[in-house]
């Protein structure tokens, strides 16, 4: 049997925050890896609506990306998932989801997990000082990614807010969502880099192929 240790004085609670177009084995491990390094109690995955920034027009629909999501994460007890930026209107900013949750878990300390790469631009975002007030971020990065950029490019937050963004080290994440939908348009295999579930649920709903 073995003994934790040590025990956060608060509950920590993960936020799953992206995209999801499809969800692949890299963000559920990250997620895994986040969970387990922060000892968080649980992480919830939340599909973004209408992500800020994106301007990609082929992008899959909120209900389909939620339904692939559901799916991939049904077979880990401390993973679950929230409609909750689906469900609100506009787009999605996560300072509102994060101060919405905060609502629900009171008092639980909130990490919000996302790729290194979304939050290089976080300088952009709707109020970042403030963000960074109400929760700890979690930079998932890719093998290659330089670390020090992120000290670099966000070198203009304030200590305790550059203080609050963790990176952890996902090697998995090599496997990347724009990749899976190229390799679909050119018919080109993308088993093993999602859960087959996801893999067949992208077929059955011809997802990706224009
Ligand atoms: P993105 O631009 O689609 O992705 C940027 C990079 O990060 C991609 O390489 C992506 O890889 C990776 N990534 C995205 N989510 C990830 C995750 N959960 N775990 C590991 N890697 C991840 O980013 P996005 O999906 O639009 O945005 C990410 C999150 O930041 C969303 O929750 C979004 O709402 C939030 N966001 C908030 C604001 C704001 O509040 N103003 C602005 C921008 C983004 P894959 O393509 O393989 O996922």
């Amino acid at each position: 049997m073995s003994i934790r240790l040590y025990q956060p004085e608060k509950r920590r609670l993960g936020l799953m925050g992206g995209t999801f177009d499809p969800v692949h084995y890299g963000h559920l491990v990250a997620a895994e890896e986040a969970r387990y390094q922060f000892d968080m109690e649980k992480v919830i995955f939340i599909p973004a609506s209408k992500p800020p920034h994106k301007t990609r027009r082929d992008i899959s629909t909120p209900e389909q990306r939620l339904e692939m999501t559901k799916n991939a994460i049904s077979s880990n007890l401390h993973f679950t998932i929230s409609d909750l930026e689906i469900k609100r209107e506009g787009l999605s900013y996560t300072i509102d989801t994060v101060r919405a949750m905060k609502e629900i878990y009171v008092g639980w300390e909130i990490y919000f997990i996302t790729g290194a790469d979304a939050i290089l631009d976080i300088l952009t975002w709707k109020n970042i000082e403030g963000l960074l007030k109400e929760c700890c971020f979690v930079a998932a990065t890719r093998p290659g990614f330089h670390l020090e950029s992120i000290g670099f490019k966000l070198g203009n937050l304030s200590k305790e807010a550059l203080a609050k963004i963790k990176t952890i080290e996902v090697p998995a994440l090599a496997i990347s969502s724009t990749d899976i939908r190229q390799r679909v348009r050119e018919g080109r295999p993308i088993k093993y880099l999602l859960p087959e579930v996801v893999e067949k649920f992208i077929y059955r709903n011809n997802l990706y192929h224009s």
